[in-house]
């Protein structure tokens, strides 16, 4: 049995995402390929398939850990920090 990080323990509530678009992105006039949002402060941005990887540079920036897929039918979290992944 693998354990699951205490990042992803604590995040019992998952909040909806307020735009689905990555507002970085835009403001260069960029695309994305998928979305993502922080589970902390609920930025949503792209994800590393994308040429710009605002939710890593989010995460880097802000150390802000834990995020959701944004995309319908994927219900997971990812922990930047511990590396690990769990459906919701
Ligand atoms: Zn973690
Ligand atoms: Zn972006
Ligand atoms: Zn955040």
């Amino acid at each position: 049995m693998s354990t699951v990080c205490a990042d992803l323990v604590e995040a019992t509530s998952i909040p909806e995402p307020e735009t689905r678009e990555c507002a970085e992105c835009i403001a260069f006039g960029d695309t994305w390929v998928h979305l993502r949002m922080c589970l902390e402060c609920g930025n949503v941005a792209c994800c590393d398939d994308s040429k710009n990887r605002h939710a890593t540079a989010h995460f880097n920036a802000t150390n802000h850990r834990v995020i959701r897929s944004v995309e319908p039918g994927e219900r997971w979290l990812w922990c930047y920090r511990h590396e690990q992944a769990v459906q919701w």
